[in-house]
């Protein structure tokens, strides 16, 4: 029986940050979004607990940002043992120079209230057991309670994570390893109190991440190198004995709230997207938690994702807009399985030259200015940049590059950031020059396009010098440079993207 037929554009699998992200995008767009959950409940685990600079960029450009930083812990510098050397969020450029620490039940808390707020159905307790795609419609087997019915919709998301079954269905090999460890992980409190607020500690007998997440309690991650690979329950005793040996002192952990026990796997998918069955997020990528990426990545992935499908749906661009959602994304999370790979190996090895490596690397990443905010730079995400975007185009070198939250002032208005105008989810224009109109069949009124006209009273370096900036919805450049030359341009590169 198939329920509910044309009425959803779109339905998502998963219900965990990548998927409530995507629907929101989708939603804001006025796309019909239905997102399908196989659990009763949102995670009451803290799980990822880290929100790096750039995610909390594109949360403020969506007016999230300060629904999160009121049950936020931000947290400006982060130490490693080694050297006692110190990693400073703040050297970034952004409003969000800092890792903002709060419990993955509670971004997916406000990023579902912001999709439901927006018309998104999220129907809990029902899981996808198939998909396949005839002609220009997907058709989905979903089960609740023993009951199995069929939906069909044009479009399918699996985020459903690591386990993907819309991922398995796409026939997507999910190629990589699993590491030869398992890490630990217990939120508790603790009886000597940390002076660092993020700690990385790596010794002989292992390393442990500690994370304040407020109100006296701490995420310990710890890899045990006596016990390398357990599947047994984590015990308080357990974590109590592997802390002592960790820190070389009783920390008397106590109250666990959660403790796991999981495997790091590296691995990606094949590919992305088959016809209209797309992946994104841990059911496209998983790498060590080294660097706290997984729901980082997520959201990055939702939100390219989101503006082009939303764009292919209500007919302003062909499908073929789709390849560049995994040419742009793909790379990213190539990236972060290949550094987190090596991070992780060398962190986690007591070798000799491992260990050499490490403290060599640190002291370099750490006390070097320029590679000090390269290291930040692209942990934090706000470095990441997509090359296929600049080489389709031959412009500009902004081309690709993430824009910061410029300032507009114009006479007679109040001063306009860049950040709160693509709330909206459509491109802006930033013109600082006079004379007629540089898109003039784009129709403003229907949210295509915003322009934001006036002087650029605020932008660090090259952002200066543009006469005329394109931005995605995503917050990335389409264009740059003179006025004289966007005559020419400009309707072509926004023609790439979007149809008016
Ligand atoms: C124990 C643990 C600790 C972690 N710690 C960190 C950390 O400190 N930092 C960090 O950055 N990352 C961490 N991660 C990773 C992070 O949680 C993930 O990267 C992030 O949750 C990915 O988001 P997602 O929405 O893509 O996938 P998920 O969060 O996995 O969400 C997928 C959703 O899909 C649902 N689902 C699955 N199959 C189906 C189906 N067939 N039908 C319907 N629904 C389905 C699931 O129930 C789930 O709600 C941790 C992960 C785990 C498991």
């Amino acid at each position: 029986m198939d329920q509910n037929a044309d009425a959803y554009d779109v339905i998502i699998a998963g219900a965990g940050p990548t998927g409530l992200m995507l629907a929101g995008e989708l939603a804001l767009a006025g796309v019909r979004c239905r997102v399908v959950e196989r659990r009763e409940h949102r995670t009451q685990e803290s799980r990822a607990l880290g929100l790096h600079g750039r995610t909390m960029e594109v949360l403020h450009m969506r007016g999230v940002a300060d629904e999160v930083l009121e049950r936020a812990n931000p947290v400006p510098r982060v130490r490693v043992s080694l050297g006692q050397s110190l990693f400073d969020m703040g050297k970034l450029v952004s409003d969000f120079g800092q890792l903002t620490i709060i419990p993955q039940g509670q971004t997916e808390e406000l990023l579902e209230k912001r999709a439901v707020n927006l018309g998104v159905t999220v129907e809990r307790g029902v899981t996808v057991t198939d998909c396949r795609q005839e002609g220009r419609t997907v058709h989905v087997t979903l089960e609740k309670e023993g009951r199995v019915w069929e939906e069909s919709a044009p479009w399918l998301i699996g985020c459903d994570g690591s386990r993907s079954q819309v991922r398995q269905s796409m026939g997507a090999e999910f190629t990589g390893a699993t590491y030869p460890y398992t890490i630990i992980v217990a939120d508790v409190r603790l009886g000597v109190p940390l002076d660092d607020q993020l700690l990385i500690r790596v010794g002989r007998a292992g390393l442990v991440v500690a994370t304040d997440f407020g109100n006296g309690w701490y995420r310990m991650g710890v890899i045990d190198r006596d016990k390398p690979w357990s599947d047994d329950p984590v015990t308080l005793g357990e974590v109590d004995a592997t802390l002592k040996k960790l820190f070389g002192r009783d920390m008397r952990p106590s109250e666990p709230l959660w403790t796991s026990r999981f495997h790091i796997q590296e691995r990606q998918a094949e590919f992305y997207r088959k016809g209209r069955m797309i992946i994104a997020g841990d059911a496209a990528h998983v790498h060590s938690p080294l660097g706290g990426q997984g729901l980082n990545l997520g959201i990055q992935d939702a939100m390219n994702l989101g503006w082009k499908l939303a764009a292919v749906v209500k007919g302003r661009a062909g499908e073929d807009l789709l390849d560049s959602y995994a040419a742009e994304r793909r790379p990213v999370s190539q990236g972060v399985i290949k550094v987190t790979d090596i991070a992780t190996r060398i962190m986690t090895s007591d070798q000799l030259p491992a260990r050499v490596a490490r403290k060599a690397v640190v002291a370099v990443a750490s006390r070097i200015p320029r590679t000090h905010l390269t290291a930040v730079g692209h942990l934090s995400g706000v470095f990441t940049r997509y090359p296929a975007m600049a080489a389709a185009t031959g412009a500009s070198a902004l081309v690709g590059t993430r824009v910061p939250d410029l300032r507009i002032a114009s006479p007679g208005r109040s001063a306009e950031n860049l950040y709160e105008a693509l709330r909206t989810g459509s491109f802006v224009l930033i013109d600082t020059g006079s004379g007629a109109p540089l898109l003039p069949g784009v129709p403003e009124s229907d949210g295509s396009l915003v322009r934001l006209a006036g002087r650029i009273s605020y932008a660090p370096g090259p952002w200066r010098t543009p006469e005329v900036i394109l931005v995605r919805p995503d917050g990335y450049c389409a264009w740059a440079g003179t006025r004289a030359r966007a005559v020419a341009e400009l309707p072509a590169a926004l023609l790439r993207w979007v149809r008016s």
